[in-house]
């Protein structure tokens, strides 16, 4: 792991935003480990410093003058908003159609052809959202020269078509429940994530 990936980590455990436990996840995979970016995001001065090493990343990956932030709603909005401000472009957010489940731009957000963008997650998984929200982008013109996330839990593996960067990757070990070693154990299982506590 990078000295940059250790430090971002340090972060995540010193706000308690790294839980362990015994989770399952949304995949339906049980795992020991959660990162629960909104833990560490809800310290601005976090949010700002994570922000500002990913927006350097994504310096190094795009040659162009960014002239745009885009993060899809509810998890990319706070890391997004930063790092749009550290590059010192605005920002807009994508949400789900609630019928379609489709990503659009909402509220009266516009966007113009040949405009240079980058795509901000908190946490990239599959890189579905990302890739949903570059699809949306490209159909209006837009041009994406990168995408970027405070975390890579796929470990290395998500393709999203454009460069990407993370501040710290991941191989998080999941279990299919018949063959999860805390299961054995007895241990209970909780769903960590947007639900009330
Ligand atoms: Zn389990």
């Amino acid at each position: 792991m990078t000295p940059q990936a250790e430090s971002v980590l340090e972060l995540f455990r010193s706000t308690g935003a790294y839980l362990e436990g015994h989770f399952r996840l949304t995949s339906g995979l049980h795992s020991s480990t959660y990162l629960q970016c909104a833990l560490v995001l809800q310290h601005p001065a976090a949010a700002a410093k994570l922000a500002g090493m990913l927006a350097e990343e994504i310096r190094k990956l795009a040659a162009a003058r960014i002239e745009l932030v885009v993060a899809p709603a509810l998890g990319g909005l706070i890391i997004g908003h930063e790092v749009a401000r550290a590059l010192g472009t605005r920002f807009l957010f994508t949400e789900r159609d609630a019928a379609t489940s489709k990503m659009a731009l909402r509220r009266g957000f516009t966007v113009g052809p040949g405009e240079i963008a980058v795509v901000i997650e908190d946490v990239i998984t599959t890189g579905g959202s990302t890739r949903d929200v570059i699809d949306l982008l490209r159909a209006a013109g837009v041009n994406v020269v990168a995408a970027g996330s405070i975390i890579d839990r796929s470990g290395g593996r998500a393709d999203v078509g454009v460069s990407r960067a993370a501040l710290a990757t991941l191989q998080v070990a999941a279990h299919y429940p018949e063959e999860c070693p805390l299961c054995q154990r007895g241990i209970p299982v909780v769903k960590p994530g947007s639900r009330p506590t």
